[in-house]
């Protein structure tokens, strides 16, 4: 058997957060060897797998993009491709590409404590399984399943003779010119991809149990331009990314400090774009507070527009059957179609769904607390890089990426061979790690690690106090450190 690849650091995932953690890892410990495996055979993970039509971030490129690596189109946010080209073009500038090994998907991994290293276990598409082995492991395999985007269970869709899609598994063949679509689901997914739907299809009918919050965002934020107009290039790339970090928290610390105001706010903004006969209450106005659950951001108010333009309906009701031609709703309504997108969302998974173990005994995710937002308790040498639910995931995923750099850093200036959080017996109230009411949370809530109530294992998804306490982190708070041939441990 030929012999197992060693690395210091290996990188699961070669998307937003794999990518960003290469360039942060290799900028602070030049010294370190790393390697990132990913499953898929291109760069950009979320960017790459997502081909339906209108795809493209709903929180602004700006802050979605690296601090290191500044966007510098002129969008505020960005079509699909264009993520995927700017991932693809980081990872070539900063040498990471070469460190990738695609369609590389990592089973398993095992720490061995006898030697304080990973091994890993891979599947090669096409190929012999590999072992790599490791002293640290990122994983930036993203929170979602890849093979499995969630469905549920429709009753009568397999008696429908037209075609059944998930945007997650979008077939680049599928025709839909002058076809009636109708699109189930009406979250961030479904309201980029209507406006874009409409434009070839007959009719596009969104389909949804209850309504959302839309926002409006102008594809060209003026402010960028003027920022780049009077200012020099590197002092206005940080004007931007400084106004949209703060745009960003405005508009979430608005819409919780005064649910009322931003509700009439959104609803009034509807009312002055849609035509003045149109029900916005019973399509537009949910029944929770603005961002109770995840906002929906239209660009240039497309969806609205075109709604206007006759091309796109909303349905607020709930299907009973699906038959051969349709959907059959409980109000007895029917929606003919030729194609049904099922824009139901997606399914929440730890790790990459790779079996972690710990000198072979089982290590469950759901069972750990998590401890700064990215180490598992008493996991060695373990990092899960999870974004903001309420902000771009690249501001958390930067965190953690400067977090595990630094705390590599700091290992290798004690000579430590491992590093792990440990909570020990304090006792330690419990609270859902993500805080929002969204289905593909609820749904998977049993799967995640566990969040505390206090620091430093209090997940709280709040990019102000998080970039703070980043500041003034004390790497040694909770942390057990120690090194393989002395065997002695150090606790904080
Ligand atoms: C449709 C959609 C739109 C989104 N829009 C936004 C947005 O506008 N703003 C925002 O902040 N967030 C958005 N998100 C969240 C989004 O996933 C993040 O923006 C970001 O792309 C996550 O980056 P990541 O690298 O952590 O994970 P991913 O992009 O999911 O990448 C993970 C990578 O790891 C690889 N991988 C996973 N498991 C394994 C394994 N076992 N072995 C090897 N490789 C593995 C995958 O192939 C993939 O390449 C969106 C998500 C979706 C699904």
């Amino acid at each position: 058997m030929a012999e197992s690849e060693y690395s210091d650091v290996l990188i699961i995932g070669a998307g937003i957060s794999g990518i960003g953690a290469a360039y942060r890892i290799h900028e602070k410990n030049p010294k370190l060897s790393y390697r990132v495996l990913e499953r898929r055979a291109r760069i950009g993970g979320t960017w790459d797998l997502h081909r339906y039509p209108g795809i493209r971030s709903d929180s602004d490129i700006f802050t979605l993009s690296y601090p290191f690596e500044p966007w510098t189109r002129p969008e505020y946010v960005a079509d699909g491709p264009d993520i995927q080209a700017y991932l693809t073009e980081t990872a070539r500038k900063h040498g990471i590409d070469r460190h990738i090994r695609f369609n590389t998907r990592v089973m398993s991994a095992d720490w061995d404590s006898a030697t304080d290293t990973w091994t890993v276990q891979t599947e090669i598409a096409g190929g012999e399984p590999t072992t790599y082995r490791g002293r640290f492991l990122f994983f930036g395999s993203g929170y979602y399943n890849y093979d499995e985007p969630y469905v549920p269970d429709f009753p009568g869709i397999n008696e429908f003779t037209g075609d059944v899609v998930h945007p997650q598994l979008w077939p680049e063949s599928l025709d839909y010119t002058g076809k009636r679509v109708v699109v189930i689901g009406s979250g961030a997914t479904a309201v980029s991809m209507i406006p874009s739907l409409s434009e070839k299809a007959a009719h596009v009918t969104m389909l949804q149990r209850s309504p959302s919050y839309l926002l409006s965002t102008p594809r060209i934020n003026p402010a960028v331009q003027a920022f780049r107009r009077v200012l020099p290039r590197r002092a206005a790339n940080a004007a931007i990314l400084l106004f949209a970090k703060f745009l960003t928290v405005l508009v979430y610390g608005v819409a919780r400090a005064a649910p009322r105001f931003s509700r009439r706010y959104i609803r009034s903004h509807a009312k002055s774009k849609l035509p003045a006969d149109y029900p916005v209450d019973v399509h537009f106005n949910p029944r929770y507070d603005p961002w109770d659950q995840r906002l929906c951001v239209m660009v240039d108010d497309d969806f609205y527009e075109a709604i206007a333009a006759g091309g796109v309906d909303v349905v607020t009701d709930h299907i009973d059957h699906i038959d051969a031609t349709g959907i059959v709703l409980r109000s007895g309504q029917r929606l003919d179609a030729d194609v049904i997108v099922t824009a139901t969302g997606i399914q929440l998974q730890a790790l990459g769904g790779v079996a972690l173990s710990i000198d072979g005994a089982e290590v469950k995710p759901q069972d750990r607390f998590v401890y700064k937002e990215h180490l598992l308790e008493d996991v060695p040498n373990a990092a899960w890089c999870v974004g903001y639910v309420n902000a771009s995931w690249t501001l958390r995923a930067d965190l953690t990426a400067r977090a595990v750099a630094k705390l590599l850093a700091y290992m290798d200036s004690h000579g430590y061979t491992h590093a792990y959080p440990h909570l020990g017996d304090v006792p330690m109230p419990e609270k859902p790690a993500w805080n929002i009411n969204a289905g593909y949370v609820q749904r998977a809530l049993h799967a995640l690690p566990k969040s505390g109530t206090r620091r430093p294992w209090n997940v709280r998804h709040n990019y102000v106090l998080d970039s703070i306490d980043h500041r003034f982190d004390r790497i040694e708070e909770s942390m057990v450190f120690g090194r393989v041939d002395a065997k002695s441990t150090q606790t904080a």
